[in-house]
């Protein structure tokens, strides 16, 4: 294991708290993975900018974790740092916008959102992550993306240790894509745009929007929601039922009968069951279909 003596030191001094018993099982919502070295917990802004700070003097790359739902880790010790953002998770809202860190909770902006009569959120209702994953990965729902409500955010740049502001054109957004995946940048803050609604309106789609959910999702059991990419032109989800691979299973992991694009742990899955059962499932799709599935969850 490597020696964090000196940061941890830096981490005590600053008072930012810490800890060296956490297990990636106990973020990730597959409810897998194996001891995190150092998990890092700045309880604000200025605190997650001067433990990055710290790193990057200390020439340490983290993870930036936010509510671990679209992850996978592996089951051997992570020898690294994580830092764990749920406490970086103020937001305010002023007419139609809304200022949130990247801690905050998918669903709490929503719910922001419809508390100041703000609509245009309804569609991220459900989804299980923080504001920093949303961005990271241009997540979306029913037709939206994070493109559509996302205005500009403060991002750290690990490569030059600074704060910049990057607008919606400098994130390059596309499909489940941002330019946070292809550079060492970490979301810090961001202002989402809406438009004005009636409250009731907003809280009733938002209902529907967790009923669809509920309906058409494995709900009751650990996952990281779709695990594949939806291929151009169809959905990951058919294919995979299509060739009879609904309830397919290793270990403990399972293609949900539910939703064939999920893979569910229904108790004691390993990491590598699920990795097993990815690749039997692209090999599968793709000898039917000559489809190669590409996931969308971010594997570590
Ligand atoms: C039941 C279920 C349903 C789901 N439904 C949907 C859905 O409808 N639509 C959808 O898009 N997704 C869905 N997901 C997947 C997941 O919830 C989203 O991708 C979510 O936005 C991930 O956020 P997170 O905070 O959990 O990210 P994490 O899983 O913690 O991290 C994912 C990636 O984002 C990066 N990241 C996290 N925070 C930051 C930051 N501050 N700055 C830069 N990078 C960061 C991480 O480093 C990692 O690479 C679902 C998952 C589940 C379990």
């Amino acid at each position: 294991m490597k020696d964090f003596s000196a940061l941890k030191e830096i981490l005590d001094g600053a008072r930012i708290a810490y800890s060296e018993k956490e297990y990636f099982s106990s973020i990730s919502t597959f409810r897998v993975g194996g001891k995190i070295a150092l998990t890092i917990f700045p309880g604000s802004d200025a605190e997650l900018i001067s433990v990055l700070d710290c790193l990057r003097n200390s020439g340490i790359e983290p993870f930036v974790a936010g509510r671990g739902s679209n992850i996978l880790p592996d089951d051997d010790t992570y020898d690294g740092v994580v830092i764990k953002t749920d406490k970086v998770n103020r937001y305010y809202a002023a007419e139609d916008t809304i200022y949130a860190q990247c801690g905050l909770s998918t669903n709490k902006l929503c719910a922001v959102a419809m508390e100041n009569s703000i609509d245009g959120f309804t569609d991220f209702y459900g989804i299980p992550g923080s504001v920093g994953g949303l961005l990271h990965n241009n997540g979306g729902a029913f037709g939206s993306s994070a493109e559509d409500i996302f205005v500009r955010g403060a991002f750290y740049d690990f490569d030059s240790g600074k704060m910049c502001e990057l607008t919606r054109e400098d994130m390059c957004f596309s499909y489940r894509s941002s330019i946070l995946m292809s550079r060492r940048m970490f979301a810090v803050s961001a202002v989402f745009k809406g438009k004005p609604g009636r409250r009731e309106d907003i809280a009733e789609r938002m209902s529907r929007t967790a009923e669809r959910r509920r309906d058409t999702q494995p709900l009751e059991y650990p996952s990281a929601g779709s695990v594949f990419l939806r291929p151009e032109g169809d959905f990951a989800g058919r294919l995979i039922e299509e060739c009879g691979l609904k309830g397919c299973s290793v270990g403990g992991a399972e293609v949900s009968v539910k939703h064939a694009g999920f893979i569910v742990n229904k108790g004691g899955a390993t990491s590598s069951d699920i990795r097993t059962l990815i690749d039997h499932i692209k090999k599968t799709v793709y000898e039917r279909f000559g489809v190669m599935l590409r996931c969308e969850i971010d594997i570590l």
